[in-house]
């Protein structure tokens, strides 16, 4: 067997520690699986499966419209880093989300831009902003909240419902087509996560998503995380159905 030394590529504005030893720990989990993702086993008539944990941090999807409003004419968000899942990235851009108590400052913005603009947070955000949020799987779902956000260059009111607003995303696991079938799910089922650890936690509902090309990834909040301590780059088991 020989050995090789991975070589890791940055992008040139990436100075974040954090969010590169993420990603380092990432890729390695990638490369101990030689490229392939884990396969489902039997456990005592259980079929259960290896899977990433990302840790989704309070964050913000803004259609078109809005960046220009937010951030001035003609504007285009920029690349601040790369996500796990390819073509998706945290941009440059940051926002101020407004609450009934205080506010939140430098909320990130997600790119590639949406139809619709739509904020995630996590209930502990949603409490100490003074915002009553609903869980919701998408931004433009009737429980969305209305939302006020404040950039560089102007202001908007999300108006909440079905013109997008605030929620806490419902939990959920990226796979692709070819994972769905192999694990004999479709978009829409739920499944179990289980995570190990000084803090055990057991996950019910876990919304599974599918897209062609999407590599396999749970999310989490930053409550659900801290719930039972884990980190993005971590493992958890999935129980299939
Ligand atoms: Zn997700």
């Amino acid at each position: 067997m020989t050995m090789t030394t991975p070589s890791y590529k940055f992008d040139a504005g990436l100075v974040n520690v954090e969010k590169i030893a993420q990603e380092v720990v990432r890729r390695l989990v990638v490369e101990k699986s030689n490229g392939h993702e884990s396969k489902p086993v039997y456990t005592n008539g259980t079929r259960t499966i290896q899977v990433p944990i990302g840790i989704s941090v309070r964050h913000l999807h803004l259609c078109p419209e809005h960046v220009e409003i937010l951030f001035g004419k003609g504007h285009q968000l920029g690349v601040y880093h790369e996500l796990y899942q390819k073509g998706y990235y945290a941009a440059q851009e940051q926002v101020m989300v407004v609450g009934t108590k205080r506010c939140l400052e430098k909320v990130r913005v997600l790119g590639p831009t949406r139809p619709f603009s739509q904020v995630e947070l996590a209930q502990s955000e949603a409490v100490a902003l003074g915002m009553k949020l609903s869980v919701a799987s998408t931004g433009n779902e009737p429980q969305t909240q209305p939302v006020t956000l404040v950039g560089p260059a102007g202001v908007i009111s999300l108006p909440g419902g079905a013109g997008g607003g605030a929620f806490l995303a419902r939990r959920h696991i990226h796979i692709s087509d070819v994972t769905a079938q192999e694990w004999g799910v479709t978009a829409g089922d739920t499944v179990t996560l289980k995570i190990d650890g000084l803090r055990p936690v057991v996950f019910d509902d876990v919304l599974v998503r599918v897209k062609a090309g999407w590599r396999t990834e749970v999310h989490l909040d930053t409550d659900e995380g801290n719930a039972c301590l884990i980190r993005t780059g971590q493992m958890g088991t999935v129980v299939l159905p």
